[in-house]
């Protein structure tokens, strides 16, 4: 069929992105369309979780990041109760303190290598679909449209998402019930020439306090992210500008000597609206990243949670265009995603009720502060905010402790799934026929004597058995690598 590209997206922030890198890498004809002409530099998010860390790795796309990073935080936070990262099974226990226009940079630039165009200033304002393709209306600034024919469109578009409207999916959820405010601010050193407080990276205090919240990090070249709310904040219409006497008056609250203003560099207000997409697939539109799901941004999770969905729907969609995924191997983007999200949303409102200066959540507050210096507490929930706890459902699959868990560490560079078994095993040789699809990457962590495990290009283990049930091993390489070569 004559398409333009196989797989058309729209939105270049992280999630677009990432899912663009890995359909370049896949071989898949794609391109992105972006509403601005250039980039903004600016930068919502500040950090990736340990589980993005993870994903990144698993391609050799982590140790450049690492290059461009600010600092590693060995710990997040749930409401800002601090969580220790340590107790987490992961290379990689920390956050990764990297502003988030340089992770887009740095996918942008690993997307001229896999020739993926980012087609920027233009604006996807409509799309029709068919059985065999979507075709999009691209607007330029000047007016000028050009239709782009596709076999997919994915929707990257972010939390107001032009392809989620026009596809008319639900958007259940409520909108923001509390106004806060971000600003990058460039700051005249301290006097004490101490560099001052903000100088680096600290677990935000999100203590309920009727004043309001006010915290500074360090984001190198003397500037600073400055997030605030109060009741200012909380009465300001959510598209008017931020002035620089809100700006003043948050730095007069933040903690230590007090820093002069010298510019703001940008602002922005957010709120906790809540809301997630229905279904995040339909036909050939999927729906990923901020386009499928907004929330507060508590404990630092909307950009890995977008950039966790590309990963999942990356090497889906390559499959299903290579002829070479079962029935029904698209549609389990939505069902293992949206509960992901879901996840998120529920947390993401339970944090921030549990930073309101309210008497009864204050109590919560304590009582959990008080639990989470249980070694086990603390894991459960650092591993929830850390995205390392993810365990899809594997239907069909028999039962093991590691079915649809990650494998923490695990390489797989050309984006194909892996055997983890014994060279010399049955298992190895009943994969052998899928050699092209599934490695068996050496110095990969390897599953317990007897057993071998079937990894899937994103790093979740999709059958795990004894090394010489074939029988099974066969069953599942059909089920997710599609029928006998
Ligand atoms: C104040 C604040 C702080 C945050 N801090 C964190 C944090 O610390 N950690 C974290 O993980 N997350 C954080 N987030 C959330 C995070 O920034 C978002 O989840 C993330 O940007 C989502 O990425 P995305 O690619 O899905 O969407 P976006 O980043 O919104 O990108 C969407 C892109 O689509 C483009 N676009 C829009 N419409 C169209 C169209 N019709 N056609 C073509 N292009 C279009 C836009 O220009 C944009 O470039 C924060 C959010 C806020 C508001």
């Amino acid at each position: 069929m004559d398409t333009d590209v196989e797989v058309l997206i729209a939105g270049a922030g992280p999630t677009g992105l990432l899912l663009a890198c890995e359909l370049g890498l896949a071989g898949v004809r794609a391109a992105v369309a972006e509403r601005l002409p250039r980039r903004s530099g600016q930068s919502k998010a500040l950090n990736l979780q340990p589980r993005t860390a993870e994903v990144l790795d698993c391609r050799g796309w982590l140790a450049p990041l690492l290059d461009r990073s600010l600092t590693l935080l060995p710990a997040g936070h749930f409401a800002g109760l601090p969580l220790d990262y340590a107790a987490l099974d992961s290379p990689f226990p920390h956050q990764v303190g990297i502003p988030q226009a340089r992770v887009e940079e740095f996918l942008e630039d690993q997307l001229a290598r896999y020739d993926v165009p980012v087609l920027r200033g233009r604006e996807l304002t409509s799309f029709r679909q068919d059985a065999e393709a979507v075709t999009a209306t691209l607007r330029t600034r000047d007016g000028t449209e050009h239709t782009c024919r596709a076999r997919y469109l994915v929707g990257a578009d972010g939390g107001r998402s032009t392809v989620r409207r026009l596809l008319g999916t639900p958007f259940p959820g409520r909108d923001g019930r509390i106004g806060m405010a971000v600003a990058d601010v460039e700051l005249a050193p301290a006097g004490d020439g101490s560099g001052g407080p903000g100088e680096t990276w600290q677990l935000p205090d999100l203590a309920p306090d009727p004043a309001g919240v006010a915290f500074l990090l360090p984001l190198g070249d003397g500037v600073h992210r400055l997030t605030f709310g109060g009741p200012e904040q909380q009465n300001a219409d959510r598209d008017s500008p931020v002035t620089d006497d809100e700006v003043r008056g948050a730095l007069a609250r933040c903690p230590g000597p007090r820093r002069e203003l010298r510019r703001v560099r940008w602002a922005s207000r957010f709120t906790d609206a809540s809301r997630q997409a229905e279904r995040y697939a339909e036909g050939r539109v999927l729906l990923a990243g901020d386009a499928a799901h907004i929330h507060a941004p508590a404990g630092g999770q909307g950009l890995n949670l977008g950039m966790q969905d590309a990963f999942n729907l990356g090497w889906k969609l390559a499959a299903t265009l290579r002829g070479r995924a079962p029935d029904g191997l698209l549609a389990t983007y939505h069902a293992e995603r949206h509960p992901v999200g879901a996840r998120v949303l529920a947390n993401t409102r339970a944090q921030v009720v549990l930073t309101l200066p309210d008497p009864d959540a204050m109590v919560v507050r304590d009582l959990l502060a008080d639990l989470l210096t249980e070694p086990q507490a603390n894991r459960r929930v650092a591993a929830m905010i850390a995205g390392t706890d993810i365990r899809y459902p594997m239907p069909g699959a028999p039962d093991h402790p590691l079915l649809g868990t990650r494998v923490p560490g695990i390489r797989l560079p050309a984006g194909r799934g892996a055997l983890l078994a014994d060279a010399a095993s049955k298992a190895a040789a009943t994969a052998e026929p899928w050699a092209d699809r599934v490695d068996r990457p050496g110095g990969a962590p390897v599953a317990d004597e007897g057993e071998a495990l079937l990894v899937r290009p994103d790093g979740h283990v999709c059958w795990a058995g004894r090394d010489d049930d074939s029988q099974g091993l066969h069953a599942a390489l059909t089920r997710w690598f599609t029928g006998s070569p």
